[in-house]
């Protein structure tokens, strides 16, 4: 954990939510971005509604004489969304009650930015090509659907870090809600614009950060690729459904991450039927 808690880059800070799983790994990583000396700091995917972890953020934020401007979400999952409300309504008081707040009868409030409508807080949206900057500290927004359909990742060129949410996880393989081709294609995406921009790091929704963003991004479209082959291969030994793909391709896995595995399956079962002639 100590080793997640506190990891980042010169304006991104990771607070490590308590929630560790087969699927949230060490937990969700919370990060906090700000400029160094400004007042106004972003805050990346609160986490689970966790009463402890949100408050310890706000409260560590409060501590350096800072205030969260700006909640944004990588995408709707619980485990990254649940406490984003919360969070807003816990940031908007320890701002208030900051001394030399300005006072009177305008409470702020902080607007919580998402692709998907539901997310949100306030009237702002988030979306493909939009720049958030918000004390001074830039962020560009990417659509990389395939996690999930509302998966964004956010760039920060100031560090040249790449957060992805769970579009790219600090190890292990990211599960898929979203569809096989479209992921395949925000890989690859990723890759093309971490290059371009010489990237020096990913800060993923869980796990630890890589430093080797095109190395990291090779070994997932390279995993894919071999998934993809070996899902072939099950279906010409006679597999019909996910389930039986899973236990043909999935037998070296924790059977307890099987069932989330099916819909990786079941995708690439689609992905293959839609390019089939
Ligand atoms: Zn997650």
């Amino acid at each position: 954990m100590s080793e997640i808690d506190g990891m980042g880059t010169e304006r991104a800070t990771c607070w490590l939510a308590p929630n560790p799983s087969a699927m949230t790994l060490d937990g969700t990583n919370t990060w906090v971005i700000g400029e160094p000396g400004a007042e106004e700091v972003v805050v990346i995917d609160p986490g689970p509604k966790d009463g402890v972890h949100l408050r310890r953020v706000v409260d560590g934020i409060t501590a350096q004489g800072r205030r969260v401007g700006l909640v944004l979400l990588t995408h709707g999952h619980p485990d990254h969304s649940a406490g984003a409300v919360k969070f807003a309504g816990l940031a908007a008081a320890a701002a208030a009650a900051a001394p030399g707040a300005p006072g009177g009868t305008r409470a702020g409030t902080v607007p919580v930015r998402a692709l998907d409508p539901r997310h949100r807080l306030g009237d702002e949206g988030l979306a493909e090509g939009d720049v958030v900057v918000t004390g001074g500290v830039e962020l560009q927004v990417m659509e990389t659907p395939g996690h999930s359909d509302d998966s964004l990742t956010f760039y920060l060129p100031a560090d040249r870090a790449v957060l992805t949410g769970d579009t790219v996880l600090g190890y292990g393989t990211t599960v898929l809600e979203g569809g096989l081709g479209d992921y395949m294609s925000s890989l690859d995406r990723l890759r093309k614009f971490s290059e371009d921009v010489e990237a020096v790091t990913i800060l993923p929704g869980h796990g630890p950060k890589l430093d080797d963003p095109i190395g990291a991004l090779d070994h997932y479209i390279n995993h894919r690729r071999e998934r993809l082959a070996q899902v072939e291969a099950a279906v010409a030994a006679g597999a019909r459904t996910a389930k039986e793909v899973v236990a043909r391709v999935y037998a070296d896995v924790d059977k307890s991450l099987w069932p989330a595995a099916e819909w990786s399956v079941q995708s690439q079962l689609d992905y293959l039927n839609e390019r089939r002639p």
